[in-house]
């Protein structure tokens, strides 16, 4: 029941955040980021889901902490699961890979190297809103390279740089954003499943 959202060939399911088709490079079963294009989305949108994805981080590297091979995850268009070198690389700890970006930092680094793929096992809840307020917040879990680094973390609100709140304008279900963060950062094997009420 999975919905392939990339599988090598082209970016079809995708698009550009500022409109047309999303500008990034395919080439040889990946697509990397193409600097100051702007961040791409998915044309469909989802609520609950499984997302399964792996990337790749520039090699040799470039740049210091923010600069080193920043891009990201961005749940319904607004909360960012990091992406970022984090190999041998400090930077602040909610920015690091497997952060929730501004909120949470991952329970371990368990990053590989530049150059190496690496993989995200994400689950994600939508908050539920109740009377124009949040009644139960949004939730994530993470594994980067099969290692728990988030473990069912609550989401405070949009990610922001200083104080995340939570938008009524959200809804119940947005696209999957992929982050342009200035650096080429390559992505494969994208797939998610849709997390169904049990019944
Ligand atoms: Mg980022």
């Amino acid at each position: 029941d999975a919905i392939v959202l990339f599988d090598g060939k082209d970016l079809s399911k995708w698009q550009s955040m500022k409109g047309g088709a999303a500008p990034w490079k395919v080439e040889n079963g990946y697509f990397q980021v193409v600097p100051g294009t702007g961040d791409i989305e998915t044309k469909e949108k989802f609520g609950a889901i499984q997302l399964h994805l792996e990337w790749s981080e520039p090699t040799p590297p470039h740049g210091t902490s923010q600069a080193r091979g920043n891009s990201g995850v961005f749940f319904q268009g607004k909360y960012e699961i990091q992406v970022l070198d984090s190999y041998h690389n400090i930077t602040y700890p909610d920015g690091q890979a497997g952060a929730v970006y501004g909120q949470h930092p991952p329970l371990v680094n368990a990053c590989r190297p530049p150059g190496e793929w690496q993989t995200y096992d994400i689950a994600f809840t939508p908050a539920i809103w109740q009377g124009g307020q949040v009644h139960i917040p949004a939730y994530v879990s993470v594994f980067q390279n099969g290692v728990l680094v988030q473990n069912h973390s609550e989401i405070y609100g949009a990610t922001e740089q200083i104080l995340p709140r939570y938008n009524p304008d959200v809804g119940s279900v947005g696209p999957l954003r992929l982050q342009d963060h200035h650096n080429p950062v390559r992505y494969r094997n994208i797939w998610i499943r849709e997390i169904k009420p049990v019944s």
